[in-house]
Order: structure tokens, then C-alpha cells, then sequence
């Protein structure tokens, strides 16, 4: 159906290096949620993007919100380039962003300008009003930029497989059900991370400790020195087989 992601075998998603986006409300979710998948793919020979909607001005209690909006972007765009990606902002304000037909549009457009085959984003169980917006956002994106008779500047892009990240504020009924092993860019991405000041736990949650430990447990739950996990939707999922 356009517009849907498809379902599939792991085995399919393999075998070609794929196009990855990662979408978030803010750059530190980006990065320290889903930047390690995203600098797998890079390292698989696929190509990453981080697209924030905000750049997270309001996030330091130090630190002013024009101050702290250059600092943040500067970050990601540090370590994008550190990941082999490329970093893409839409100027929404943290804590105001809002699931508007002009986002969701706004969005579709990035969608269709880069052709991820596989975007990544928040998960809707969230404590945060911006990742929930966000989730609903990229859901109507993908669907959006899956239409061909919908008409916008770049023809119709499909894509194939949505995840969402595992995300300490998006954690309510978060299941995941799909682990990726993300060993080899772990050093690497850790360092992009550590470009953010609040990675080192400077506005209050202690960032490392928590993602850099989490790829440990996950990694224990998948056979893997570390991992991240990641949940799909539920129509993702479905397997059309000839036999059981
Ligand atoms: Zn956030």
C-alpha cells in the first residue's frame, strides 16, 4: 500500500546497504537514541541523516536559549560529519512543536529529497509532549511521502521500514522486537555523542552512563558486545509464508 512501510525478512534487509534517516524532535535524541544505527549504516556502506525539529534551545538551566540553540546545532552537525552523515534542522521551538499538516509536510519533503529506504524516530509512549508530536509527525510524513498523487516539489518516495528508538523519556509499552549489533561503530559514536554538553550529564540525566550502559544490556540480550534495540510497527511486522 503506498505510503506503508512493507514487511519483511531480516535476511532481505541484509543483503543491500540501505539509506537511513533518523528523525527526532531534539539533536541529543537524534544522536544518542538512534545515532548508532545510523553510523552502521554508514559503515555498511549506506548513506545517514539526522533531521532535528528543534534544535533543544531549552534544555540547559546555564545556559541561555540562543546560546544553547548554536551550541546544539553546532553539535550535530559536528558529529554528523564525525558519523559520515549529513545533519538537517527544521526550526521548530523546543517544547512548542506541534503535529501541523505544515510539519508533517515539511518532513514528507526531507523524506522525499534524501529516499531513506529506513527512518527511525521516536516512539509515541513518551512523557515528552515534542516526541510525541514528533511520532505523529514522521508517521503521517512517511505516509504522505509515499503517495504519488500527492504533488510536491520531489516525486513520491516509499519507505521501507519505520523503527522507533529506544529512548528513556519514550519508554510507556515500549517493546522492541528488533535488535541490531552495533559493535563495530560504538567507539565512534560514542565520541560523536560526547560532542553535546549534555551528553556528559551537564543539564541533569547522566546521557553516557545510561545509552553507553543500555548498548551493554541490549547487546547481552542479542549475543552482541553491543546493541541497540529497536520496535517496529506492528503491521511491519507480518509474514506472508508458504510454510511454518
Ligand atoms: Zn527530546
Amino acid at each position: 500500500m503506498p505510503g506503508r512501510p512493507s514487511s519483511g525478512t531480516l535476511e532481505a534487509q541484509a543483503a543491500a546497504p540501505a539509506n537511513i534517516m533518523a528523525i527526532a524532535a531534539h539533536p541529543g535524541d537524534a544522536f544518542f537514541a538512534m545515532g548508532a544505527a545510523v553510523a552502521l549504516t554508514v559503515r555498511r556502506g549506506g548513506q545517514g541523516v539526522f533531521l532535528s525539529l528543534s534544535l533543544g534551545e531549552k534544555g540547559s538551566s546555564s545556559i541561555a536559549p540562543e546560546r544553547y540553540a548554536a551550541l546544539q546545532r553546532e553539535a550535530a552537525i559536528s558529529a554528523a560529519r564525525r558519523l559520515g552523515a549529513q545533519a538537517e534542522f527544521l526550526n521548530y521551538l523546543d517544547g512548542e512543536i506541534a503535529a501541523s499538516e505544515e510539519a508533517k509536510l515539511a518532513v514528507c519533503d526531507i523524506i522525499r529529497r534524501y529516499k531513506p529506504n529506513v527512518v527511525v524516530t521516536h516512539w509515541r509512549g513518551s512523557w515528552h509532549k515534542d516526541h510525541v508530536a514528533c511520532y505523529d509527525i514522521v508517521e503521517d510524513a512517511v505516509f504522505y511521502s509515499g503517495l504519488p498523487a500527492l504533488t510536491r516539489q520531489h516525486a513520491a518516495h516509499n519507505v521501507a521500514k519505520l523503527y522507533f528508538a529506544d529512548n528513556w523519556e519514550d519508554a510507556t509499552g515500549f517493546a522492541p522486537d528488533t535488535y541490531l549489533d552495533i559493535t563495530p561503530v560504538f567507539d565512534v559514536w560514542r565520541e560523536a555523542c560526547a560532542l553535546f554538553p549534555m551528553w556528559r550529564g551537564e543539564t541533569g540525566f547522566r546521557y553516557d552512563d545510561y545509552y553507553s550502559s543500555l548498548s551493554v544490556a541490549r547487546g547481552c540480550l542479542s549475543g552482541s558486545a553491543h546493541a541497540v534495540a529497536l520496535m517496529s510497527p506492528p503491521e511491519q511486522l507480518v509474514r506472508h509464508v508458504q510454510a511454518l
